[in-house]
Parts: C-alpha cells; sequence; structure tokens
C-alpha cells in the first residue's frame, strides 16, 4: 500500500465541512451487496441505497470489473472527443426507450437543468419567446441549481437566494384540473416526477398523466418526465413512463444511472434534440467514460426480464411484511410506491418523526430514509438478496417495537 491516510472521525465534519448536511453518528467504510460496515467493523443492511442510486447494492462485481476496466484504459477526454463508452451508453438508452437522442452530464440536477434550458429554446426557436412557461407541481423535487429548485415545488430550497427564475408556476400534484386552468400557449413544458419522490413518494395516478399528455399536445407544450429517482429499474419497469404507458418528450434520469458513480442523462427525440445545436449546452465532465462505462453495465444487469420481475416480488416482500409492521405498532396508515421505491406513511401521533424512526432503526443496524417529515423511505438494491429483505425487516421491526413500546 501507499503512504499512511491520516485518521477521520465523524467529528472532523463540523470542523472541515460546511455544515449544509447533518450527516449520521457513523462512517461507513466498506459495502458489499446489501450490507455496509462502519468504521468500528458494525455490520448494517442497506435499505437506503444512497438515496436510490446503488441500484446493484456495493461493489457489484460487473461494476467493479467495468470500472477498473476503464480505469485502466481511458478516464477523461471532455466533450472536444466523443468516446466510446458514451456511445455505447446512447445506444443502449436509445434502443430501450422512446428516445433517440442522449446529453449525458454529471447528476439529476443537471439533467433537469438541460432538459428545462432545451425545452425554453424548441419554444422560442418555434413560436418566439413569449412562449416561456414552466409548470411544475407543488412540493416536486428536480435538484439544487438556481434553475432546478425554482422548477421544484418547495420554497425552503428556493427561498433566500435572490431572484429566482421567473415563469415558472405550481399546480398541486395529481389535480389534472388544476393543470387544465393553468396551461395555455405560453406554457412551454409541463414537468412531472412519476412519482414524487423527496416529498413523499406519491405515485401519480395514470389518468393524470394521460390527461397532462392530452393537454400538453393542446398546447405545443413538451411534457417532461423527472424520473432521476424513477428511473433505471426502480419500478420495475426500465422507466417509470413505461410502467404507466405514458411518454414524454423529455426524460432525465441520474441516481441508479450510474448505480453509485455520478452520471445524468437527457433522453430526447430527434427533433426536439436539434434545437440544442453545437455550442448552445455543455458540460466538461459530461459523457465522462468511466460514468458511461459504469452505466452500461448496470443497464446490462438492470434490462433484463428476471431483474425487472426480480424487483416486483421484492416490491410484495417489503410491502407484505411493512403492513403487518405497520399494523402491530400503528406507526404506518399506508405503505404505498412502486416496485422498490417504497413509503410507509406516517400515523398522526408519529407525523413529523420520521428521523427519529431512521435514528432508531440505524441503532438496530439498518439503514433506511425518509421522504419528507411524515414518511419512511426505503429504496433498497434492485437485486437486494431476500434473506437481506427478511433480516433488515426484522432488524427494523425491532426498532419500531422499541420506539412504540419505549
Ligand atoms: C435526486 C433527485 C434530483 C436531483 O438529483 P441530483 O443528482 O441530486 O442533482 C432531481 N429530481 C429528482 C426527482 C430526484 O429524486
Amino acid at each position: 500500500m501507499s503512504v499512511e491516510q491520516a485518521p477521520v472521525q465523524r467529528a472532523d465534519f463540523d470542523q472541515v465541512m460546511v455544515p449544509n448536511y447533518s450527516p449520521a453518528a457513523f462512517i461507513p467504510v466498506r459495502g458489499e451487496g446489501s450490507r455496509v460496515w462502519d468504521q468500528s467493523g458494525r455490520e448494517l443492511i442497506d435499505f437506503a441505497g444512497g438515496i436510490a442510486v446503488n441500484a446493484l447494492g456495493h461493489c457489484h462485481p460487473a461494476l467493479v470489473k467495468a470500472l477498473t476496466e476503464q480505469a485502466n484504459t481511458l478516464w477523461h477526454v471532455s466533450n472536444v472527443f466523443t468516446n466510446e463508452p458514451a456511445l455505447r451508453l446512447a445506444h443502449k438508452l436509445v434502443d430501450a426507450t422512446f428516445a433517440e437522442r442522449a446529453f449525458f452530464c454529471n447528476s439529476g440536477a443537471e439533467s433537469n437543468e438541460a432538459a428545462f434550458k432545451l425545452a425554453r429554446r424548441v419554444a422560442h426557436d418555434r413560436f418566439g419567446p413569449e412562449k416561456h412557461e414552466i409548470i411544475a407541481t407543488v412540493n416536486s423535487f428536480h435538484g439544487r441549481t438556481l434553475f432546478t429548485v425554482s422548477v421544484g415545488g418547495q420554497p425552503k430550497y428556493s427561498d433566500g437566494f435572490g431572484p429566482k427564475i421567473t415563469g415558472i408556476s405550481h399546480v398541486p400534484y395529481n389535480d389534472l384540473e388544476a393543470l387544465k386552468a393553468q396551461i395555455s400557449d405560453k406554457t412551454c413544458a409541463v414537468v412531472i416526477e412519476p412519482i414524487q419522490g423527496e416529498s413523499g413518494v406519491v405515485p401519480a395516478d395514470k389518468a393524470y398523466l394521460e390527461g397532462a399528455r392530452k393537454l400538453c399536445d393542446e398546447h405545443n407544450a413538451l411534457l417532461i418526465f423527472d424520473e432521476v429517482q424513477t428511473g433505471v429499474g426502480r419500478t420495475g419497469s426500465l422507466y417509470a413512463y413505461q410502467h404507466y404507458g405514458v411518454t414524454p418528450d423529455i426524460l432525465t434520469s441520474a441516481k441508479s444511472l450510474g448505480g453509485g458513480f455520478p452520471i445524468g442523462a437527457m433522453l430526447t427525440t430527434t427533433d426536439l434534440a436539434k434545437h440544442l445545436a453545437v455550442g448552445t449546452h455543455g458540460t466538461t465532465y459530461g459523457g465522462n467514460p468511466l460514468a458511461c462505462a459504469v452505466a452500461c453495465a448496470v443497464l446490462d444487469v438492470v434490462n433484463t426480464p428476471e431483474t425487472l420481475a426480480g424487483i416486483k416480488a421484492k416490491h410484495e416482500r417489503f410491502k407484505s411484511r411493512l403492513e403487518k409492521i405497520g399494523q402491530q405498532s400503528g406507526l404506518f396508515t399506508q405503505v404505498r410506491g412502486v416496485g422498490l421505491l417504497i413509503g410507509c406513511v406516517l400515523s398522526d401521533a408519529w407525523k413529523g418523526k420520521a428521523k427519529d424512526i431512521l435514528n432508531a432503526a440505524e441503532k438496530e443496524g439498518v439503514m433506511v430514509l425518509q421522504a419528507g417529515p411524515d414518511v419512511v423511505r426505503f429504496a433498497p438494491s434492485l437485486v437486494v438478496e431476500d434473506a437481506d429483505i427478511d433480516e433488515g425487516l426484522a432488524r427494523f421491526e425491532r426498532a419500531v417495537a422499541k420506539l412504540t413500546q419505549g
């Protein structure tokens, strides 16, 4: 091994990091499949999946192989040159979806930034500057750049940073009448998460997405699906639009796409893509060979009938046990979500206490997430072993019992 590394602890975070996060008290140091070990050697089961990112768990052999082979071959060339992994990845995404063109970047926010810029550019080119309004939904989450927090429907993320991007309105989610009342010939795009992830794991109604599609067509507006959280198998379909049978004009993907290696993608049609002509948009790292090689390997494993069917079966395994835990403890009133994006809605007595449940779960050796203060979220590996589901939920049940009885 090389140079000795200086020891670091959780306390270092408060000394050297910008305080915009409040990480857990322990530091994970190693992972394998759906298990993680911390600095003290304690083992935890991971149902958080790095926030719906680790689609194949930790250190999946196919991803380690793709990454190390690429690491020994070519790391980065910029977009002054194209590269083989990026072209292979684009082919895979085009073959598997409605899309005919891909743009690669490094995160969900960047993929949405590209989507919103493309939508405005298309409307500008085709109809003129008046047509620039974007309709988003209340409580939506689209990332943390200034444009994406402005489009996102959560003022707590967009207030206090000076003037927001204008020409954006927010309508209640799953409310077709509200969308109908807001949409006009000035609307350039409607953006929807097929399942609202961060704000509580709220699935769209099929009729809502169908209605949004129709309204967009009637007003020459583009339909954008933010599939940063729902994409790449999370719902048991490769993308949630396929689960719903409603096709957007632009789709954004990130999180699970890289299985833990940062990458984002915006997918669209040839006809729309041509509006981002040479020089209109770009990124230095986007389409980086390392990221694209890993994403190719992710898609090769996820986009198979076996993996996708497995996700649906694992959903049932989670849901039935969680419903039982919820009923016995009185902790939740509903278990909702699709595939391996599952939200447990807290009962009135526990409203606002999702963080306490996370902490209790961690003490019993299982990592879970919250989705707002009132929902406990599960976003595990898409290939989590049944034995790990059972053991992790047994630990979760013990945590819930301690909380509700103690
Ligand atoms: C996580 C998320 C984003 C932001 O992705 P980043 O990689 O954090 O920029 C955008 N949209 C949705 C729906 C997300 O869940």
